[in-house]
């Protein structure tokens, strides 16, 4: 049964639609009908979270998973998700929970941040796997109770989010990565449907704020190129050149079944690209 938690970030519209807000698609959604996350309904004129303490995965995983490599190092965290995604990224890693309907568990944020404080040597709480900002009330609820609790918050975000979803989430969270798919803004609309330049103006926000490193899939042919990679390495440092970049390694996946899993030389040319402006570059998937 679906949950029905009331959602935050909506108008209502004439004839039973709804207007939702939370992320830059601005989905003005027919009654009964889903946003294009899948993770919010049209109820008679109401939008519900319909992923609410919905937990499909979870796992107590090395911090340097998420990836965060400067960021409590060594330390494990209690990592969650559930099941939508607000991006279509053709290439998706996570497409199990990101775009079907895999099992879930119903959990409560008093019972999540329970379970988080029991387990040993752990520090927090990721929200991960699929994206977080689409499980916004449930994020947001547990996050709060979390950081009561001396617990960490950790987002792995793709980034679209509207402007004010995450600045009330902001003060919350401790650290975030967040991908910057491409640093080439067709290739988001064609590939991902969503757009760079809402993915940029949530990095610009929350970097001041709380720890952020950056993940960058690199695909052959598609966002390789190293001019792209010199322009996002300026931009990020622009910022501060001490966000860490993550450069990781692409394998067919979902849709993207033509194009050969990344070759070495690839990530370590674009490597040492982003080296000549950023102090903190690693590779990732390369094992
Ligand atoms: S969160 Fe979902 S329903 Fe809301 S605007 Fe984004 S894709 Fe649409």
């Amino acid at each position: 049964m679906e949950a029905s938690k009331l959602a935050m970030y909506f108008d209502k519209r004439e004839d039973l639609k709804v207007h939702c807000y939370l992320c830059p698609h601005n989905c003005v959604i027919n009654n009964g009908k889903l946003g294009a996350c899948r993770a919010r309904r049209n109820i008679e004129g109401h939008l519900y979270s319909i992923n609410y303490g919905k937990i499909t995965a979870i796992a107590l995983d090395p911090i340097e998973k998420k990836p965060l490599y400067n960021f409590r190092s060594g330390s494990n965290i209690l990592s969650v998700g559930t099941f939508g995604c607000n991006l279509k990224c053709s290439f998706c890693q996570n497409w199990t929970i990101a775009h079907e309907q895999p099992e879930a568990q119903d959990i409560t944020p008093e019972a999540l941040v329970l379970k988080a404080k029991e387990l040993e040597s752990n520090i927090g709480i990721a929200y991960t796997y699929n994206e977080p900002s689409i499980w916004y009330e449930f994020v947001y609820e547990t996050a709060k109770l979390a950081k009561r609790e001396g617990l960490s918050n950790v987002l792995v975000t793709n980034g679209f989010i509207g402007k004010k979803a995450m600045t009330n989430l902001l003060p919350y969270i401790d650290a975030m990565n967040i991908d910057v798919k491409a640093f080439n803004s067709a290739f988001y609309s064609d590939i991902c449907k969503g757009t760079l330049d809402d993915v940029k103006a949530t990095v610009e926000l929350v970097y001041n704020h709380c720890h952020v490193e950056i993940t960058t899939l690199v695909i052959p042919t598609l966002n390789d190129a190293l001019r792209d990679i010199s322009d996002m390495s300026m931009w990020i440092s622009s910022l501060s050149p001490k966000i860490p970049l993550h450069i990781s390694r692409y394998f067919p996946n979902y849709k993207m079944t033509h194009i050969p899993p990344t070759p070495r030389e690839t990530l370590v040319k674009c490597r040492e690209e982003a080296l000549k402006h950023l102090e903190y570059v690693y590779l990732g998937n390369i094992l």
